[in-house]
């Protein structure tokens, strides 16, 4: 855990309003204008956390950025020094979620972005770690110019959520909402809900129409390598040096990527068959989700 240091900027005079304030508080009596937002920063070893008052609660900034430093952590371990950023990652707070704007990204700067959705669906915070994930990569996407790479959508959505089980297996945000991965993404290929990985490395245009299915099963797919093949193949995968063909990505398991599918789906339910009531688990999950559409095979793909 780094240190967190930081304090509330002052709030800087403005002539005119404070002025407006007096008119109005002469004229009627006691009538206010709303504050404006004072900016709020935090800085620890690793974050730079920016917001204002209208945004975020002093609290909220003192939770995120040390929640952040946990998670950096975690995926520092995970993916090793050499593949670990120096610079600081910089989180902007902006404010409460709406369905008119993303919930969470890394900007083209490299800066995440979070909103606030209900505590219930996670809060502030319960798409973190995927983002730290994401940011932490955001050298080795320009080093390697990844982005038209065949697969490259797969499996920097893949990585990313991967790492986020990893680092945060409690989270209360989505995908999995403090369930377990194995009872939600299991419960998925049960119902019949599954999308081929083959489907979706080759149709990342479905990465964000079809979620409820595409974060938990690529996430699966890299936990099933990591325990199959080792951690060392995540790795060569998730930071290969050359373009991330389906070659390229049978070349470092050593099998074809049909072999390595099938195995996959098996060992997912297999994992789900072994959690004693994992229909019972899930039902909570699949009843309060229920109207989130689901992608199906002849329709979507
Ligand atoms: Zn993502």
């Amino acid at each position: 855990m780094g240190r967190v240091a930081g304090s509330r900027v002052a709030r800087r005079w403005q002539p005119r309003a404070g002025l407006a304030v007096l008119l109005i508080l002469a004229g009627c009596g006691g009538s206010t204008e709303p504050e404006p937002p004072a900016p709020l920063s935090r800085s620890s070893e690793h974050f730079e956390f920016e917001s204002n008052t209208n945004r975020a609660t002093e609290a909220e900034m003192d939770f995120g950025i040390q929640e952040a430093e946990a998670h950096w952590a975690a995926i520092s371990a995970l993916v090793g020094p050499e593949r670990t950023p120096t610079a600081k990652i910089t989180v902007l707070l902006d404010g409460d979620y709406r369905s008119d704007r993303t919930g969470a990204y890394v900007d083209e700067h490299g800066r995440i972005h979070v909103t606030r959705y209900r505590e219930d669906l996670g809060g502030y915070f319960g798409p973190l770690a995927h983002e730290i994930a994401h940011a932490m990569r955001y050298t080795y996407w320009h080093t390697y110019n990844v982005g038209p790479w065949e697969n490259f959508g797969y499996i920097e959505e893949g990585f990313a959520e991967y790492a986020a089980i990893i680092a945060d297996p409690d989270k209360n945000g989505f995908p999995f909402y403090g369930y377990d991965p194995d009872v939600i993404t299991g419960e998925r290929l049960v119902r019949g809900e599954g999308i081929p990985q083959r489907v979706m490395r080759a149709r990342h245009d479905l990465n964000t129409a079809c979620e409820w299915q595409t974060y938990p099963l690529r996430a699966s797919w890299f936990l099933y390598v990591e325990e199959t093949y080792g951690r060392q193949a995540v790795l060569d995968i998730a930071f290969s040096t050359v373009e991330t063909t389906d070659e390229r990505i049978e070349s470092v398991l050593g099998a074809t990527l049909t072999e390595v599918d099938a195995a996959w789906e098996q060992w997912q339910r297999d994992r789900y068959a072994a959690i004693p009531n994992a229909a019972q688990i899930a039902a909570p999950y699949f009843a309060k989700f229920a109207n989130e559409g689901i992608c199906e095979e002849g329709e979507d793909w």
